[in-house]
């Protein structure tokens, strides 16, 4: 846990974000500046800083992370149509939030 950190903030509701889905890992909401016409993240509780710190302890938060990815694009009604799943890894990777985070993307026509 970070106390500067935004999405530890989200997490803990002490910033305001209306979560879509929640579990004892995880939580999704909706990007505040969205790239695609449904954008979703979704951030597990625990502070990992970036992809570049998860190691095998990890892989069941990943693995939930990746699994709630496909729910929701279910749940958003482009399963069929097809989106994308992304992470950005460090500045160079796009990462400007170094909370984990996995962006759902699509709804493209
Ligand atoms: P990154 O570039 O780090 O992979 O993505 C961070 C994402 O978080 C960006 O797409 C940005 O729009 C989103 N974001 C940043 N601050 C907030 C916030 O306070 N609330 C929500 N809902 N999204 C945020
Ligand atoms: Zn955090």
């Amino acid at each position: 846990m970070a106390h500067d950190c935004i999405f530890c903030q989200i997490v803990r509701n002490e910033t305001p974000a209306d979560f879509l889905y929640k579990n004892d890992a995880l939580v999704v909401f909706k990007d505040i500046h969205p790239h695609a016409p449904v954008h979703l993240l979704i951030v597990p509780l625990k502070h990992i800083r970036s992809i570049n710190d998860i190691d095998a302890k990890d892989g069941g938060t990943v693995s939930e992370m990746i699994l709630t990815g496909k729910l929701m694009a279910k749940k958003a009604g482009i399963a069929e149509s097809g989106y994308k799943l992304l992470f950005n890894v460090e500045r160079g990777g796009g990462q400007v939030i170094f909370h984990l985070h996995l962006h759902l993307l699509g709804g493209w026509k």
